[in-house]
């Protein structure tokens, strides 16, 4: 094996799938099954973690909530990239917002609260309505409160205080309570580091979610001074944690200013596009990164949509008959609202890919698939 990735999901699935051409063979580590497995097949091969970290050539991470210990395990053979500073920047939000503020980076004014007395000050200094969020182990809008109306004040505090208490203890557990940002989109920018500092970034992507999570993702060509905003904070933030890998940076859009709402320490749900719609995809770039090979091309090469597939595990096969259409499935078992796989879905143009949207509509359940409609108007509309 080349690189371990910690964590076994479908980002490290999809980096062994993109450099596998390159012979880099990739195995990944279950943190909730503590087994080293490879991640397109999931067969457990017969390494304990330190085995396989004394093995790897290089160690990566695909998701920001590795134990401590395990993480410092990785520190320590010195092959982890990115580091563990930044790993833990992404799932900590005390850590990220300290980090962005360092880093000069805007974000969402904001207030820690441990107590009652810090939760009732928060609201007098930010104003309402209120987003809570809680430092640890939340991602995908989980363990988020929104608190609209003062009178609502004491309800929500019961339920953050429930599960502090509820929470694990191992760590020291804070709320972060942001003021709400009344954005008029969503977008994120994905980039790439290398060892020797050279940094590469993607496209601007706008981005819907639907009730905290993803839905859909598009790339198009954005406004040169958004996207050299965006760059800026991009740079700001990698170069701060002397970062070598993929790096997100999600952001609110208010008017022409982006205000950072969080980081993610690796390839990202919003850079799936980059598979068929940008030069080199994240997941390459990424691991390019951390093996010291060169960066490659992050330009976009045609406007593409992501639409993600949640708690589905068919799709009309009709689906095939719609040109520059991929299905990337995850292989994992059904459940409710999991991420399932994803679509890409590229055309020439912006016209072009609001009529292929629009043939997909056709066939994707709305139920399934909310925002899809929308969107086509949106395109239309630009294009
Ligand atoms: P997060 O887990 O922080 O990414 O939050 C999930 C989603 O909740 C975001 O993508 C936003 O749509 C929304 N959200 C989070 N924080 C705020 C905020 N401060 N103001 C308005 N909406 C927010």
């Amino acid at each position: 094996m080349n690189v371990l990735v910690m964590g076994a999901g479908q980002l490290a699935r999809m980096m062994a799938l993109a450099v596998t051409p390159l012979n880099i063979k990739i195995a990944a580590y279950d943190v909730h099954r503590d087994q080293i497995l490879d991640p397109v097949t999931q067969e457990v091969l017969p390494l304990t973690l330190h085995q396989a970290i004394a093995d790897a050539k290089v160690i990566t991470s695909e998701f920001e909530h590795i134990p401590y210990p395990v993480q410092d395990a990785c520190e320590q053979s010195g092959k982890f990239f990115p580091n563990s500073r930044a790993i833990k920047a992404g799932g900590d939000r005390r850590q990220e917002k300290q980090l962005l503020d360092n880093a000069g980076v805007a974000n969402a004014p904001y207030a820690i609260v441990q107590t009652e007395q810090e939760f009732y000050a928060a609201i007098a200094t930010l104003g309402l309505p209120l987003v809570l969020k809680s430092a640890l182990a939340g991602y995908d809008g989980k363990g988020q409160w929104r608190l609209k109306q003062q009178e609502d004040a004491a309800t929500i505090w019961n339920d953050i205080a429930d599960f502090m208490r509820n929470a694990d203890q191992s760590l020291p557990q804070a709320i972060v309570a942001e003021q709400f940002v009344r954005f008029d989109r969503e977008v994120s920018i994905i980039g790439v580091r290398a060892k020797n500092g050279e940094i590469k970034t993607y496209p601007l992507t706008e981005n819907l979610h639907v009730n905290g999570v993803l839905a859909l993702s598009t790339a198009i060509a954005a406004a040169e001074t958004l996207q050299q905003q965006a760059e800026h904070m991009f740079m700001a933030v990698a170069n701060a944690l002397d970062y070598v890998g993929v790096l997100a940076l999600e952001f609110f859009q208010v008017g022409e200013r982006l205000l950072v709402n969080e980081i993610a320490p690796r390839v990202h749900n919003s850079g799936h596009w980059t598979q068929q719609g940008a030069d080199t995809c994240q997941f390459e770039n990424h691991i390019r990164a951390v093996c010291d090979l060169p960066l490659g091309s992050t330009a976009l090469i045609r406007p593409t949509v992501m639409i993600n597939i949640l708690g589905v595990d068919e799709l009309d096969p009709k689906l095939f008959t719609i040109p520059s259409l991929h299905v990337h499935w995850y292989g994992k078992t059904k459940r409710a609202g999991r991420k399932m796989g994803h679509v890409n879905l590229c055309g020439k143009d912006i016209p072009q890919l609001a009529a292929r949207l629009a043939d997909a509509v056709a066939l994707l359940p709305p139920s399934d698939f909310p925002e899809l409609a929308a969107q086509v108007q949106r395109l239309q509309q630009r294009g």
